[in-house]
């Protein structure tokens, strides 16, 4: 066999590699074996026809949290992979250097890839808040020691600023979680809040290439409609990240800062226990809310691709689908209508398209159904989430309770005379 699979006539788009338009795909041991206008269809193993269904590199969401069952936030991944797109989940500051080895050892079970923030406290996110009011939590050689012992997972280092999970301890989180990246080359993101501290005294201490999570959260936003430091650290190279959640995106700021010439250079969900239910659901959604304000297909889905896997540096060309990359790719359905969507605060505006998953790859293999998991208890619910969660599982459960197929589907397996 020549390759493993084949995907014909799909609309590409993989701001990476910059390539667009009509492209057959073809994959050979978990890798892109190669990418061209039309690829012979002999010798496929299999071949998969997605002719008018865009082609994107599998997503890489910047802000996720998947550590179920040893964090508050924690979700599993896999039950949403599937029907989404995202084949890498990079985890925010989940787990501390106390929990990491837990995390590391739950994750690799997933299906889907989990690079790593190191959060500074090593107590991680095991609650809700406050993992860095204790100082002694963010101990610098203890999170050094744990970056080198897990260099191939953890990419970069994650501080929540905000008075919540500082307490009296002002910068000093920040100062630390610095102080650990620079040691080990690696990028910091922050999470704001609400102050103290205060945007204006954390963002100068951000390096370029550090990331600003939450950026256009209703916190960011100022007389100008967004916080004039944060102007002053786009323009010092530190880069922009949605990081969607429960309480971090404002259409209005965002607005206020695409006026302004600040576009987000990622797209990132900050999809967790609070946020999967509403008003996130998932990455497609997340971007759809983005061309809302209109950014194009091809800036949105760079945005959840190319640009996320450049600001930590992944490896292997994962964010494309040049040849030689892994085969992680996603393939969607492009519904074009108007689409009422809400940020964290209940605005709302209309997105002129809706992206639907219809097959979402990691290393060359189609992720199979997976259930969605039961909701932790401590997560709040209002009565119409409630009633729409009872609603799905009544539908799943008739689906699943329909005979597959009628009696002109089968077969004789085991024919009476034995012959
Ligand atoms: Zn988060």
């Amino acid at each position: 066999m020549t390759w493993d699979l084949l995907l014909t006539g799909g609309d590409l788009l993989d701001p990476g590699a910059g390539r667009s338009g009509r492209h057959d795909i073809a994959v050979r041991d978990g890798r892109i074996a190669a990418v061209a206008p039309e690829l012979p269809r002999a010798g496929a193993a299999e071949v998969v026809d997605v002719t008018g269904l865009l082609v994107t590199p599998g997503l890489v969401d910047l802000h996720t949290h998947v550590h179920a069952g040893g964090t508050y936030w924690g979700i599993d991944p896999d039950p949403v992979a599937w029907h989404s797109g995202v084949t890498t989940w990079v985890d925010a500051g989940s787990a501390g250097a106390y929990t990491f080895p837990a995390f590391a050892a739950r994750t690799a079970g997933y299906a889907v890839r989990v690079p790593a923030l190191l959060n500074i406290s090593a107590v991680g996110l095991v609650a809700p808040v406050g993992e860095s009011r204790e100082l002694a939590n963010c101990d610098v050689e203890l999170a050094v020691e744990t970056v080198r012992a897990h260099r191939d997972t953890i990419v970069g280092i994650k501080v929540r600023m905000d008075r919540h999970n500082v307490g009296a301890n002002g910068l000093a989180p920040l100062r630390r979680a610095t102080e650990v990246a620079s040691d080990c080359g690696l990028p910091v993101m922050v999470h704001i809040g609400a102050a103290p501290p205060s945007i204006a005294q954390l963002l100068p201490l951000l390096r370029p290439g550090d990331i600003i999570t939450h950026c256009a959260s209703g916190i960011a936003a100022g007389a100008a409609g967004y916080d004039p430091a944060a102007r002053e650290a786009y323009q010092a190279g530190v880069l922009f990240d949605i990081g969607h959640g429960s309480g971090g995106f404002a259409f209005d700021v965002l607005e206020a800062q695409l006026a302004a010439g600040m576009p987000p250079h990622t797209i990132s969900t900050d999809l967790h226990s609070r946020s999967l239910h509403g008003p996130v659901f998932d990455l497609p959604t997340t971007m759809a809310k983005l061309t809302a304000v209109g950014l194009s297909l091809e800036q949105v889905v760079a945005g959840a691709t190319v640009a996320p896997a450049r600001a930590l540096g992944l490896p292997d060309g994962l964010g494309t689908l040049a040849p030689d990359a892994p085969a992680d790719i996603a393939v969607f359905t492009v519904e074009s209508g108007r689409f009422e969507l809400a940020d964290v605060h209940g605005q709302c505006r209309t997105a002129p398209l809706r992206l639907v998953n219809e097959l979402t790859y990691r290393a060359g293999r189609l992720l199979p159904p997976q259930l969605p998991q039961p909701v932790p208890p401590w997560v709040p619910l209002t009565d119409t989430q409630r009633h729409a969660l009872a609603g799905r599982d009544r539908a799943v459960r008739r689906l699943l309770t329909t005979p597959l197929v009628g009696p002109d589907g089968l077969a004789e397996q085991f024919p009476r005379n034995g012959a």
